[in-house]
């Protein structure tokens, strides 16, 4: 086994936490591969959250930019006024020093004065000596001091200058006194005005020793004010002069200073400058010097809110400047962000959304020219791929040659329309395949094969109604889907429907092709659980191989249900061939007036004498021919019939009136009221002999067509009556609407007047609202001498039934005729006989 001498970390040996692909072979920790393989990658950032990026950086940006001017103003600030304070501090120590040389050049004028000698033995009457201050020093007084430190002379008015030895054993005498030359005594506590002062001493010589000094006393009080009127000007700077000996305020132009006071914390650490506490106690910046030739040291002060007013004022501009920047940053980016941002967002989503449903909507160009362009484009590119997308899944759901639905596609709706209707009784599959179809495949070639399945799939679909669903599924089999049948005898009318249309040859060739297909058919009801589709496809596959083997053409999977259909069917195509081969018969059922007993008409009802089945009644084929169509046919026959039997009726001396039931189909016809004026014109019968019969549920269901068809026949003279009263529930209000002559009681009302009063009551009041309508009525069905006793005593005009007639076939009532019973119906005579 090979060893790499190296053992990956956790968290490499496990990359797929990462979602990164795997990188194999030996990479090593740290190299640009390894990092490649497992750095997480970053998701990229909207714009949106460049453009806030952009903001929050122009924001900190400005914040500190404006800080940091605030900061380098603020220090520049600083150091100039240190400078200046410098400047003023360096002045003021050399205009002290050049006041101090000037005060000694002075005294030592006065001490080389001749005539001083009398002032230094006491004080001297009307002496005159005169001190004038200035720079500094504004407040000078000048003496003239023996030894024993009595004034002699003074340029000082107080009296108290001249007290006695107002100066003796003063430090500053001695030391004049001792002096070879004037000299600065800086800080004396003047006994005469009591202040601090300067002096100035230079000793005036006497015998031996100094007789007595001449000294320039400066006060001390207002020096720092002179100075700072001097050398400030109109700044704000303060003057204070310190001794640093004894670290006492000498001078101050503070106001409200304490006049001697220790200076605080700079002066210790002998800084030149820096910031202080002023004596005032207001915070600021100071700068000193010292005074040359002396202990003093001269401090300038500023308060320091004069030195940052300019840089706070600059931090107030530069703050608006800045807010002033970042509400117009603030709305460029709200454009970008509207204009730029927005419509990307909007094509984004577009995309992002069309790439989930190709149908969703498409992005409402904006924004920027550029923008505008690109929302257009991918509009247009969605279009696109939503046409691939309807392409592709239309070839994925339909029959690449037929274009017909798919297995897929059929599936899909079957199982729907077996959810839409929960019971799903409803929905009948229809498999239809070509017969031999490998054969034809064979003789044709493919080719030929596939223009028969693509002609095949054209008819069919053109034979099924809209709502239907036509699929090929293989080869040769079809699929119909039809979801509103529910019985058997629908299924087989659309078998026969597509089983049809393959009874014109088909030509996919030169020659013309005979094809014939088989169905198998399954129906959702019948099944005792709800069927799955699948259910349902095998079981009509299944009939359909059924079908195709035992060569039936087509075939139910529930036996039951395909007997019923199969009559039908045998019923529908055996009516075919009983009209061609004249099997129908009309027979006939005299109509009685009550009354007198004659016979006024008789009812034509149709026959058909089967040639196996016999004679087969009406309602065991009038409905299948209603529904198939085939009533037109049966009607008109009967109806040709009907009128030629009156007319021979007239022609034997018996004008009666022939009554033809007729089905709504044929009132819906348009060439009905012709066919009738036809017949009754070949036959020669005057259309007040023909009465039709309209049921009453038909009625009913009578829509604009049938009732004009029906307004037409009464006015060219034919009589109307309404057959089966009873049973069709019309209201009275609608009956008053219908173009009738007559109403014919529905025989289960008359059979049952003998069973009790109740029935009774209904046929009288039937026959009141019938005669208050003026219509003449027939009561159906009459079997006994009861009923018609009861109707006579009612006032019903006319009577039919087996009690006088059953239906007789036409030759039977000429008979009838000719042997005499002149119109009298055998039932009226027993009644006549009976009541006589
Ligand atoms: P419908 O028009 O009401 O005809 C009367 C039916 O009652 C006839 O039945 C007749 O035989 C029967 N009937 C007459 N008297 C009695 C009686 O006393 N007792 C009993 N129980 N029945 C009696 P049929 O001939 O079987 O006809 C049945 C129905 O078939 C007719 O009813 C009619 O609606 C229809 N029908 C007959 N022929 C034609 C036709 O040519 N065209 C159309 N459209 N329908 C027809
Ligand atoms: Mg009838
Ligand atoms: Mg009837």
């Amino acid at each position: 086994m090979v060893h790499w001498g190296y053992v990956a970390p956790s968290w490499w040996r496990r990359p797929r936490d990462w979602g990164c692909p795997i990188v194999t072979g030996p990479t090593r920790p740290g190299s640009g591969r390894d990092a490649a393989a497992v750095a997480p990658a970053r998701a990229p950032w909207p714009v949106r959250r460049y453009l806030l990026g952009i903001g929050t950086i122009a924001l900190v940006a400005l914040v500190s930019g404006t800080a940091y001017g605030f900061a380098w103003a603020s220090q520049n600030a600083r150091s100039v006024a240190v400078g200046a304070l410098s400047f003023q501090a360096d002045r003021a120590a050399r205009s002290l020093e050049h006041a101090a040389t000037q005060g000694k050049a002075t005294i030592e004028d006065v001490a080389a004065q001749p005539g001083l000698d009398a002032a230094l033995h006491g004080p001297v009457k009307g002496c005159a000596l005169t001190a004038s201050g200035g720079g500094p020093f504004p407040d000078l007084r000048l003496d003239i001091v023996n030894a024993a430190g009595q004034v002699g002379c003074s340029s000082g008015k107080d009296s108290q200058v001249f007290a006695p030895n107002v100066h003796a054993d003063s430090s500053w005498l001695r030391t004049g006194l001792a002096a070879s030359s004037a000299i600065v005594v800086w800080d004396v506590l003047d006994p005469v005005t009591g202040q601090r002062a300067a002096v100035i001493v230079t000793p005036v010589p006497g015998t031996g020793s100094p007789a007595g000094v001449v000294a320039l006393f400066a006060n001390l009080a207002p020096t720092a004010a002179a100075l700072a009127h001097d050398l400030a000007g109109s700044r704000n700077a303060s003057f204070t002069l310190v001794d640093e000996a004894s670290q006492q305020v000498m001078s101050t132009s503070l106001t409200g200073a304490p006049a001697t006071a220790a200076l605080g914390q700079p002066f210790p650490d002998r800084q030149v400058s820096g910031e202080w506490t002023g004596l005032d106690g207001t915070p600021g910046l100071y700068s000193s010097h010292a005074v040359p030739s002396s202990d003093w040291r001269v401090y300038v002060g500023v308060p320091s809110s004069g030195v940052f007013a300019a840089a706070r004022g600059g931090l107030l501009r530069g703050g608006i400047v800045g807010l002033v920047a970042i509400l117009l940053l603030g709305a460029a980016l709200f454009l970008l962000d509207r204009r730029v941002a927005g419509p990307l967002r909007a094509v984004t989503r577009a995309v992002v959304a069309a790439g989930r449903d190709p149908g969703a909507p498409r992005v409402s160009p904006g924004g920027t020219a550029e923008l505008v362009t690109l929302a257009t484009e991918v509009n247009a590119m969605l279009d696109v791929r939503a046409g691939h997308e309807a392409q592709l899944e239309h070839q994925a759901t339909h029959d690449p040659l037929t274009g017909l639905p798919n297995t897929v596609l059929l599936r899909d709706r079957l199982e729907h329309a077996l959810r839409r209707d929960r019971r799903g009784a409803r929905v009948a599959v229809l498999s239809l395949g070509i017969d031999r179809f490998r054969t034809l495949n064979d003789a044709l070639g493919p080719d030929a094969a596939d223009r028969v399945l693509v002609e095949l799939g054209d008819r069919l679909t053109a034979a099924l109604r809209p709502g239907d669903t036509l699929a090929r599924i293989g080869g040769d089999q079809f699929v119909v889907l039809c979801e509103d049948i529910d019985d058997a005898k629908q299924a087989a009318c659309v078998t026969k429907r597509l089983r049809g249309c393959l009874d014109e040859p088909f030509h996919p060739a030169a020659e013309p092709v005979a094809v014939s297909c088989s169905v198998g058919v399954s129906l959702a009801a019948g099944h005792e659980q709800p069927p799955s589709a699948t259910q349902l496809l095998r079981e009509a596959d299944s009939a359909m191989h059924q079908a195709k083997t035992a060569g039936t053409g087509w075939s139910l999977s529930d036996h039951s249900q395909q007997a019923r259909a199969t009559a039908y069917l045998d019923t529908e195509r055996a009516l075919r061939a009983a009209l061609d081969r004249d099997e129908l018969r009309v027979y006939y059922q005299p109509l009685l007036n009550v009354a007198t007993g004659r016979v006024t008409g008789a009812e034509a009802l149709v026959r058909w004498q089967h040639p196996t089945r016999g004679l087969v009644p009406p309602m065991e084929f009038i409905p299948v021919a209603e529904e198939t169509g085939q009533i037109g046919a049966i009607g008109a026959f009967v109806l040709t019939e009907a009128c030629f039997e009156a007319a021979r009726w007239a022609a034997g001396g018996h004008p009666l009136t022939v009554s033809v039931n007729v089905a709504v189909g044929q009132l819906r016809d348009q060439g009905f009221v012709a066919s009738v004026q036809a017949a009754l014109a070949a036959a020669g019968l005057p259309a007040a002999r023909l009465c039709l019969e309209v049921t009453e549920s038909s009625m009913m269901r009578a829509s604009g067509t049938e009732t004009k068809a029906l307004e037409e026949l009464r006015r060219i003279g034919v009589r109307l009556a309404i057959d089966d009263f009873g049973t069709g529930y019309s209201s009275l209000s609608y009956l008053h609407q219908l173009p009738v002559d007559e109403l014919k009681i529905d025989r289960s009302f008359i059979n049952r007047i003998a069973a009790g009063n109740r029935d009774a009551h209904l046929v009288e009041a039937i026959m009141g609202m019938a005669h208050a309508l003026g219509l003449e009525v027939v009561a159906e069905g009459v079997e006994t001498a009861v009923q018609l006793d009861f109707l006579a005593e009612l006032g019903c005009q006319q009577a039919q039934g087996y009690l006088f007639s059953p239906p007789i076939p036409a030759e039977t009532m000429r008979d009838r005729f000719a042997s005499g019973h002149s119109g009298q119906a055998k039932g009226a005579s027993a009644r006549d006989t009976s009541r006589a």
